[in-house]
């Protein structure tokens, strides 16, 4: 009779293998990649990196349904009689709109005038949907025209061009007279267009241009709008001129004299670039400096409190000034090595060989150190951790 092996299942295999090969979560190692350099505050692979914010995926809006904005969108327009309180109207004194709410969109009413939100904002992904009238009336520029006024500064042309041409740099998803769309991608009249904007406001220093900005647009998922920079605010027959924007705006709706309707508009705030003070991507050389001393006094308070683990509080430390140098914890750290060094040199045969890979991950990180600049290469406890590596044989076996 043959014995069944007692074997894994497949399953239980594939499980063990999966954490084999993953671990316990883990947001990197310390001491691996390039170090953070004149214009980056991070290493390359830097665990210390703060995780992306994570955010609810909302659904995708059809031409006859809208969709579901994603969980930290800023809704200006939900379909409801409510949501209007949100808009006023674009006059001097403000005061509600004259717009109505209908069938879950927000309908212009004709000469009523333009309609801003209360609430003023600047970069952002923006979210809007309209549908232009189902009657039919009018060509061209007087075809189920409305706008997307950016910071109530620029707009993003709102336009029956169903069959109907007009000048290009009129078209829908346009900005208006600066640059045509790059595709006509138009559902027919009465379905809903969804709009989908990115948008960065020009940043200036006095007249020193930081960062002309850029508007980016999908029209029902059709790239439209290809980071095209912003020439300044937008306007009828006049060629613009590029120029600062202030920080925030409201953003703005046409009335241009037909009862173009509005459904599901959401907007996302965007991180500052780094020309106005954001922290990711090339930064200035002092931005990165200041940016390297905060993440070196976050890792220092945290080196601070693992004092029941001198060799754990050594390398936290010694971490901190892969970003900045510090006098008194460079000493710290020096003596924590020195002490460290000192007791492993004292170990001998299987005491030694037990604690194999914690001393290669200490000799390693005293390594990186070294190439970082922050110890020199003939840094004692690194030399007496290479010797007895070396001695060991581990420097021999496949790694
Ligand atoms: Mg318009």
């Amino acid at each position: 009779m043959m014995l069944r092996p007692v074997l894994p299942s497949f399953a239980t295999l594939l499980v063990v293998l999966v954490q084999t090969v993953h671990g316990a979560p883990s947001t990197g190692n310390p001491f691996y990649g390039d170090p953070p350099d004149q214009n980056h505050p991070w290493a390359i692979h830097d665990r210390n990196r703060p995780q992306p914010k994570v955010v609810v995926p909302g659904t995708f809006s059809t031409a006859s349904q809208p969709g579901k904005p994603p969980s930290d969108a800023i809704i200006l327009f939900d379909g409801t009689a409510a949501a209007l309180d949100k808009w006023e109207s674009d006059s001097k004194e403000g005061g509600p709109t004259k717009w109505i709410v209908k069938d879950g969109a927000m309908e212009c009413v004709p000469k009523s005038g333009y309609i801003r939100t209360k609430e003023q904002f600047g970069d952002c992904q923006l979210h809007v949907e309209w549908a232009a009238p189902v009657d039919v009336k009018g060509d061209s520029q007087g075809r189920g025209n409305s706008g997307i006024f950016l910071m109530g500064l620029m707009e993003v042309q709102v336009l029956d061009n169903y069959n109907n041409p007009t000048y290009a740099d009129g078209f829908a998803a346009s900005v208006y007279g600066v640059n045509p769309p790059l595709a006509n991608a138009l559902r027919a009249p009465g379905e809903f267009q969804v709009i989908d904007i990115i948008f960065r406001r020009p940043v200036y220093d006095g007249d020193k241009v930081l960062d002309p900005g850029y508007v980016t647009v999908f029209c029902n998922g059709v790239l439209v709008q290809d980071h095209t920079p912003i020439e300044g605010p937008t306007g009828h027959m006049k060629r613009t001129a590029p120029k600062a924007f202030p920080a925030k705006g409201p953003l703005k709706l046409q009335d241009h004299g037909n009862p173009v309707r509005f459904r599901n508009i959401w907007y996302r705030p965007l991180p500052p670039r780094s020309v106005e003070g954001g922290t990711d991507g090339f930064l200035t050389t002092e931005a990165t400096k200041a940016k390297r001393a905060e993440i070196a006094a976050s890792i220092r308070a945290d080196g601070a409190k693992l004092g029941a683990n001198p060799k754990e509080q050594m390398l936290r430390l010694a971490e901190s000034l892969v970003y900045a140098p510090d006098a008194a914890t460079q000493k710290t750290v020096e003596g924590l090595a020195a002490t460290y060094a000192g007791q492993i040199k004292a170990l001998a045969g299987a005491g030694l060989e037990a604690r194999k890979n914690e001393i290669t991950q200490v000799m390693k990180a005293l390594q990186y150190l070294a190439k970082a600049g922050v110890v020199p290469a003939t840094f004692a406890p690194k030399l007496t951790l290479e010797q007895i590596s070396k001695a060991a044989g581990w420097d021999d076996e496949k790694k």
